[in-house]
Parts: C-alpha cells; structure tokens; sequence
C-alpha cells in the first residue's frame, strides 16, 4: 500500500512541515485500517478451520514418562481414536474444508485417521515428528524431521504435507527459511495479524505465506485440562461451554464485518467430546449462515493470497 492512499487531497499543502507528516503519518494508518482484504469472488472474509491431531506426543514432548503412565496417554489417544470421526462427519455435514497439523509418529500410529483426512480433501500439515519444539533446536535437526515427517505422509496418506504448525512453542527464524527451502508453500504459526501476509526471508518478500491465528480462538487455553503431567499450569479450569463459544462467535462475527481471516485452531482431544461437538455444530451453523463466508484450507488461502499480494 502507498502511503499516501487515503490522505484527504490538499492536506500537506495546508499544513506545512511537521504538521503535514503528522497527519500524513495518521492518514497512512488510517487507511491500512480501512483496507479490506480482497477474497475470490467477492467473499466478504476467510475462515480457516484447524486442528492439531497432537494425540499423546503433546503430553509426550513435555514429559518423557507419559509412554508409561496409561492415563495420561490415553487422555491424548482420545483424539485420533475417537473424536476423529466426528469431527470428519461434521465436517462433511457443513461442506467445510478443515487443516490438519499431524505430527509423524501420530500418522505412523493412527494411519487410517490420516489417510481419512486426505480422502476427505482436507490439508496435511507438518507438526514435528513427536511435536517437538523448533526453537533453539540445530537446523540440521529442523530439516531431518521434515523430511522424514514428509515421507511418512506420503507414505500412509500419499499426500506431502503443504503447511507448517510450529509445535510445543516457537520456532526459529532460520525455520521459515526452511519451509521455503523444502517448497512448504505456508506457515500458521505467529499471532501478530488477522490477515494473511508473505514472509520476508533474507530481506526479500518470500512465496512463504503465514496464515496467522490467535490464542483467544485456540481451543486449548480454554478447554485443555490435564492434572499430570499438568495442563495449564498454575491452575484447575475448564472454561465455559457457553462463554467459549460466545466468544468465538462474537469474534467471528467482527472478523466477517472487517474482512478478515479467522483462524480456528482446535484439537481433536479437546473439541472432540460429545458437549463440544455439539456446540461447534452451532457455531459453524453460524458461519455457514453469513453470506459470502469463504471456507478454505490452509493451502486454497495461501494461493491465493500469493496471487493477490505480489512480493
Ligand atoms: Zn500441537
């Protein structure tokens, strides 16, 4: 965008000096905030449903001890092995097209959940072998796991992985370099946007796309819940079914009336009890009822936005 796009004509003119850059500075950010983003046949915003199939290598990563203890394992397993057929049913009932961020030893364990994901025509996305972290991790290390994650996915859903979730935290800024490097066409990792927008690597506007989501619309902060090892720690809560879901219906409903990108993040393990189904059954009800919503997988948004946003 220029910045001189939606400066009232004549201003600079008027005020002179300091007084000009001033309101020229305020018209630019004004005008960013004006400008909606452009989506294919004229939808007034994008919705980006996600799910992180973690199963147990999220209790995994953070506490080796979890292969021994049943409980705890199983609290993970709950999400390939149950809630997957009804979230793939749901989907299917709603015509809506979800991304999937799978870590590879969960689609070595859960194969047929995995080649479901793909059948059904929804993204495959990386998230780590065991959902190990990516920050401070040797690059070397970074690239074994997504070339091995990446044969894994060809191997038990003949798919490879168009995307990237960083798992158990951060990532590393020489990671994104690597998705470029290993042709993974987005990233839906960082916080810092409700739009769309390229990576700039090396100091260059990169094909790299981030689809940027928001912890408010992330499942887990609000539902996840372990006593050990513990989750979240500092604290008992299971947020309400009711405040949850009013939440991310009234956030939703301001993305739609500003254009935006809405980025659901969820986990099966998480989302995928009966009550919860049943209250995100309503919530896509909504969504599907807003006129000019464009449902679309991870990959559809990063194409596109690559066409519409030259580097
Ligand atoms: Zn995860």
């Amino acid at each position: 965008m220029s910045e001189s796009s939606g400066r009232p004509a004549g201003t600079a003119g008027r005020s002179g000096g300091q007084d000009a850059s001033r309101e020229s500075a305020a018209a630019a950010v004004l005008a960013s905030e004006r400008q909606r983003p452009r989506w294919p046949d004229g939808a007034h915003c994008a919705v980006m449903l996600s799910f992180d199939l973690d199963g147990p290598a999220l209790w995994l990563d953070e506490d080796p001890g979890v292969w021994h203890r049943p409980r705890a394992f199983s609290l993970g397993a709950y999400g390939p092995w149950r809630a997957m057929p009804r979230i793939l049913r749901l989907l299917d009932r709603h015509g809506a097209a979800a991304s999937f961020f799978v870590p590879g030893w969960v689609a070595e364990t859960w194969p047929q959940a995995v080649r479901a994901v793909a059948e059904a025509g929804h993204d495959l996305g990386h998230h780590g072998y065991l959902h190990e972290l990516f920050y401070g991790r040797p690059l070397a290390e970074q690239r074994d796991i997504l070339i091995r994650c990446s044969a894994i996915f060809r191997n038990v859903a003949g798919v490879t992985p168009a995307g990237f979730r960083t798992p158990s935290g951060d990532a590393a800024a020489e990671t994104f370099e690597l998705l470029e490097e290993l042709g993974i066409g987005y990233s839906s990792s960082m916080r810092g946007d409700d739009r769309p927008y390229r990576w700039v690597l090396n100091g260059r506007s990169s094909d790299l796309i981030e689809i940027p989501a928001r912890w408010e619309l992330d499942d887990f902060p609000q539902f996840g819940y372990n006593d050990d090892p513990p989750a979240a720690t500092g604290g008992d809560r299971i947020a309400s079914l009711t405040g949850t879901l009013g939440n991310w219906r009234r956030e939703f409903d301001g993305y739609y009336s500003r254009g935006l990108c809405y980025v659901l993040i969820m986990h099966p393990q998480v989302i995928g009890t009966p009550g919860r189904m049943l209250a995100l059954d309503g919530l896509l009800a909504h969504i599907r009822s807003r006129p000019g919503t464009w449902l679309a997988t991870g990959s559809q948004i990063a194409q596109w936005w690559r066409r519409v946003s030259p580097p």
